[in-house]
């Protein structure tokens, strides 16, 4: 079994009052819960539980004909993410000792940084969902929410068994139905490449470089839109606050970082799955993003294009993808020197700097592209470490600058 969520647009429709009513109703219930929790704190100096918080927002909200707008469950969820909020926040807090003692590549996995839950606008609160009551999905595209019918854009068979389902309103104003949905497993029928395994290597000046030689630039949709960005920044900035003209001018920046977005995760899903087309078995170097940082530098310029190529979402898609076409991806350590060891001999060049493109090899004399070496020696450190492809017993990699190893 496995759950997934199926996000459809709604149609836009006079009804669509009743939804947003009741996502300000949540945002509401969500600030009174937030206040009643950091005033228990300071008084009693320990987190006032979610069950007793959900007691006592319940007999509140007898008396509130406001809050009757939201169904019982819907509150529930409220306090629920709220409790989750503060769990990720304490959790962070007594995890930030451990964080800088482990490994970094520990630090890179949970270093999600989670901040203290805080009070939200009710323009800002985008969302609440109902569990079993006060919904009813009516086959095709149709849905009742409440005492209203709903029509959404099926763009894309809704399948498996309903639990939850979300309203959500994103920047732009628009609502969107998210059916989280439970399916049953499918073993993925893996259109073999007879084993056939392949390195990547991500770069700043090459998005993805493969152990077999392609190459693949990113498109950088922020960079193409970004005289647009400006303008329409621009406007914004020059309207009145809280004026009508505002929210428009609001509503078209959103719109386009929407569609800058939903650009950049196309264009990764096509690439995930033009690379799991050619190969059963992928290795990754495991990405640190801050490292990655470090190492380029902090320009704002530079800082805009590793956001804009989007690596973290890119390795997240592709891990998804390659779930579900039955490949494997295989993580290489994050300190095995990819870019600095010769993918001919072994040896190891310590004197690469950043800029070289290409290298020759001091004890064998190959002359390297530096990424497509890196992509070579990460396709043999994962696939040796599986047991697959042609691969001769790798080069121990010596760590942090060892001494090198010469074949
Ligand atoms: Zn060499």
């Amino acid at each position: 079994m496995c759950r997934k969520t199926l996000k459809y647009r709604l149609y836009t429709s006079k009804k669509d009052k009743h939804l947003i009513e009741q996502i300000e109703v949540a945002a509401s219930i969500w600030n009174h819960s937030v206040a009643l929790t950091r005033r228990y704190y300071r008084m009693y100096g320990k987190p006032l539980g979610a069950n007793r918080l959900m007691k006592h927002i319940a007999k509140l909200r007898r008396r509130n004909p406001y809050w009757q707008k939201l169904g019982s469950q819907a509150v529930q969820d409220v306090i629920q993410r709220l409790d989750r909020a503060y769990q990720r926040f304490f959790a962070a807090r007594t995890g930030r000792v451990h964080v800088r003692r482990r490994s970094d590549r520990a630090a890179s996995t949970r270093g999600r940084k989670a901040g203290r839950p805080g009070f939200k606008s009710r323009h800002r609160y985008s969302s609440f969902t109902l569990k079993q009551a006060g919904w009813k999905y009516l086959g095709g595209n149709r849905l009742r929410v409440g005492r209203h019918n709903f029509k959404f854009v099926l763009s894309r068979p809704l399948e498996g068994e309903i639990k939850t389902l979300t309203i959500k309103r994103d920047r732009c104003g628009d609502l969107w139905v998210c059916f989280s949905v439970v399916v049953a497993d499918v073993t993925p029928s893996a259109v073999g490449c007879d084993g056939h395994a392949v390195g990547l290597d991500f770069g700043l000046k090459t998005f993805l470089t493969t152990s077999d030689g392609d190459r693949y630039e990113a498109p950088q949709p922020l960079k193409q839109s970004l005289k647009e960005m400006a303008k329409r920044q621009r406007s914004l900035s020059r309207k009145l606050r809280g004026s009508n003209n505002r929210r428009k001018a609001r509503i078209r920046v959103a719109r386009l970082h929407r569609r800058i977005a939903d650009q950049r995760r196309d264009w990764h899903f096509k690439l995930a799955h033009k690379i799991c087309d050619g190969a059963d078995v992928i290795c990754l170097e495991d990405l640190c993003l801050k490292g990655m940082q470090a190492m380029w530098g902090r320009k704002a310029a530079r800082t805009r294009r590793v956001d804009d190529l989007g690596y973290g979402q890119f390795v997240s898609i592709l891990r998804h993808v390659a779930q579900k076409r039955g490949k494997t991806v295989v993580q290489v350590d994050r300190f095995f020197a990819s870019s600095k060891t010769c993918s001919d001999c072994g040896a190891l060049n310590q004197t690469l700097s950043l800029s070289d493109r290409e290298w020759v090899c001091a004890s064998c004399g190959s002359l390297h592209d530096r990424d497509e070496n890196a992509a070579v020696n990460i396709y043999r450190e994962g696939a040796s470490s599986l047991g697959v492809g042609d691969v001769r017993p790798s080069t121990t990699p010596p760590r942090w600058g060892g001494t090198a190893v010469a074949a």
